[in-house]
Parts: C-alpha cells; structure tokens; sequence
C-alpha cells in the first residue's frame, strides 16, 4: 500500500490528470507530473512538473527515484517510458496494457483472440493491401493508423474502392487496420476500476453522443436492457481480468441495431465518458484510479441521481473567453475548466455537468446551459 502523504508520478499533464491530480491532492498525496510542456493542466495542480521529452530515459528515471508510484494520464506515452520507470516504482496499468492498448492492431487483436466481440478488421501496411482488405470486408468500411490515433484523428472512411488511395494518403501511409463500418444504434461505455487485490468495480452505462468523433454528450444511466447492460458490464470485467489490470479504465461499445455488442476501444485510463462522476458519483472515476493506484480498497461508485455531461470545446473561444455566468445562472449547472492556455478547434477546454430526476432532464440543463454560450460567443 502506498500510504496517503507518499508522492504519485503521472505521465502526462492534461485534464486526465488535472482531475487525478485534484482527487489525489484531496486523499494527501503528493503529485509530480512528467510531460513534454509545462504551464499544464496537470502541472497547475501538482508539486512539480517537470517538462522533458517521454524519450528521455535519463530524465525518466530520475522522475522515478523522486516518486513512490506511477501512473499515467495518456496512453500515447511510449510504453518504453513506462518501463523503464517500471524498473524503479511499481506503475499501474502495466506498461505491457499500455503497450497493447495504444495501438489500435494489438488491441483489436488482443480483444479478438480472448474472445471479446469487435467487428471484422484487417492489417493495413499498403495500398494493395487496402485494396484486398475492401474486398474481404466490403464497403462502407473505415481505415485507421494502428498507433497514435484518438478522437477520429488518422481516420478515414471508405465508400468504395476509389476511396481507397486518397484515404491511405489522407492518414499517411501508415499501418493501418480497416474496420468494417458498423450502423449502430448508439454508443455506450462502461467505466470500471480493478484493485490491486482484483476487486472489480464499475459506474454501470453511460450512453454517450460524438459529433465530428469527438465525444460531445454523456448521461447516465444509459437506457439499454438489463441484458445488455450485464452483457456490458461482464465484457468490461473480462477485459481487466484479462490484463490483469489496476486501475481505472473504460470500455468502449457500439450497440448494434440488432441488440448485439462490439467493442470499440479499450481506454487504459480514466475516460471522457466517466467525467460526470466527478460530480454525480459518491466516488468518482478518477479518486478510484488513485485508490486503485496506491493499494487502497475502492469506494463506492453509486450515481447520486442521474447525470449528463457536455464538452466544451476550444470553438467556443472564438470570440475569447465565453461569459461563464451564462451557464452557471442555472444552479444545477457544474462547470469544470481545464486551465489550457490556448484554445483552438476541437480542443477540449472543459465541460459541464448536470443532475436531475433523469437522465434527459440533465442533457437538456447542460443543452440549454451550452447553448446559451454559443448565443453570447455567436
Ligand atoms: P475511435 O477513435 O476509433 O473511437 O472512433 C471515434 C468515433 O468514430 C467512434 O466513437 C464512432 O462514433 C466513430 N467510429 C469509429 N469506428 C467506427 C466504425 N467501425 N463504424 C462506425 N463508426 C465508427
């Protein structure tokens, strides 16, 4: 057990680990962040913030000897990073979860072969082999790079075969999965935790609505079948036993028209979808990474009543800082900033949350509340 007052290392420094940061700050804990930049969401609310490139194994291990645990805020750290942090402090999620789950090609394989449902991909490393891949698959389909990819970055969609080479080109070359599109009726994540000890906790559903791939709405919880949501929630269990995984974590589904589930992503790390526990829930998804983290048993993670977050996105800058008295004139409206300097388009800035009697009655506050910003910044 890493006791409260010891000092937590988070790879990393955006608002994942801001919000880590808070809850570890409210437990005692020390933080030190470690990220390529400074002046950074996380760094606002850590100790020390030490700015150095992931690559510098140098600096990396002298970030260790400073600090009783690690973790991590962002899954594109390269998982050598983590490893060689690994050989000073313990570090959860392992370094080998993190190294299967940022790479779209692992972890679509990792899923299918413990079998998990995904829809049918293909390895991409060519033209010739997108080109096989559509025929396999058919069209509509959707190509992917393997690494480095979230929120529809390095995506592409294919319609037809002509598609194929201004696609490849468009995500550069790179490897690459083609996946087949799937109509789904909605998307949905279950945010879970899992002890050192292998209790599994989880938040239940949270239905979730992306515009342009960006997460835009959550609410909990979400209305799907009990069925559905067990089958959800057994999925998510399965992939932290699996891993063996510490930690919080999300799973990402696609409900499918017919009921069916597929498994979208895997996040090794608190989630987008998971933010309005940190109003909504008694414990929220980022106080129980830091249980989970430090060896402390998990809390409870009952909803106090049903919650929607919404977004904000660096678009509604557009004619500087938005007048936030608009949307805290509502009371029930929770506003959460994440300090970032700079906003620019589709960056996420912040969000807001609300509670109300249902899950609907939530989405509208924060629909009204957003709406009522974009009207002024308009
Ligand atoms: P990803 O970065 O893979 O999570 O994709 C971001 C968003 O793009 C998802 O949340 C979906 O809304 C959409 N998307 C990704 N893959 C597919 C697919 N195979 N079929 C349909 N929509 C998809």
């Amino acid at each position: 057990m890493i006791p409260p007052g010891s000092t937590i290392g988070v790879f990393g420094s955006g608002q994942l680990g801001r919000m880590f940061a808070i809850e570890a700050r409210k437990l005692g804990y020390r933080v030190h962040t470690y990220s390529p930049v400074s002046d950074t969401p996380t760094g606002h609310i850590s100790d020390f913030e030490i700015a150095a490139d992931y690559e510098d194994l140098g600096r990396v291990r002298e970030f260790a000897g400073e600090v009783d645990v690690v973790t991590f805020e962002f899954e594109n750290v390269p998982s050598k990073t983590i490893e060689t942090a690994a050989e000073f402090v313990p570090v959860h999620p392992r370094g080998d979860v993190l190294h299967t789950t940022q790479n779209r090609l692992r972890e679509k394989t990792f899923l299918d072969e413990n079998g998990f449902p995904v829809a049918p991909f293909r390895h991409v490393t060519s033209l010739d082999e997108l080109y096989q891949a559509i025929e396999d698959l058919g069209t509509p389909s959707v190509l992917k790079t393997a690494g480095f990819g979230y929120d529809g970055k390095g995506q592409a969609k294919i319609r037809s075969a002509e598609d194929c080479e201004p696609a490849f080109e468009g995500i550069g070359g790179k490897e690459a999965i083609l996946e087949a599109f799937v109509d789904f009726e909605k998307e949905v994540s279950v945010v879970a935790a899992r002890a050192q000890d292998g209790y599994f906790s989880h938040y239940g559903i949270t239905e979730n609505d992306h515009v342009n791939h960006i997460l835009d709405i959550s609410f909990s919880p979400g209305e799907v079948t009990s069925k559905l949501r067990d089958e959800a929630v057994m999925i998510a269990r399965g992939i932290a036993e699996a891993f063996d995984y510490v930690g919080t974590l999300c799973v990402e589904f696609f409900v499918e028209r017919n009921g069916g589930l597929l498994v979208n992503e895997i996040a090794p790390r608190p989630h987008n979808s998971g933010h309005l526990t940190f109003d909504a829930s008694v414990t929220c998804q980022f106080e129980q990474q830091v249980r989970a983290v430090c060896g402390l048993p998990l809390g409870s993670t009952e909803l106090i009543k049903p919650a929607a977050m919404a977004n904000l996105l660096g678009d509604l800058w557009k004619k500087g800082e938005p007048d936030w008295t608009r949307v805290l004139e509502d009371p029930d409206v929770k506003l959460h900033l994440y300090g970032k300097a700079e906003a620019r388009h589709g960056r996420k800035m912040g969000h807001i949350t609300a509670m109300a009697d249902s899950p609907h009655e939530a989405v509208r506050i924060l629909a009204a509340a957003r709406e009522s910003l974009v009207l002024k910044t308009a």
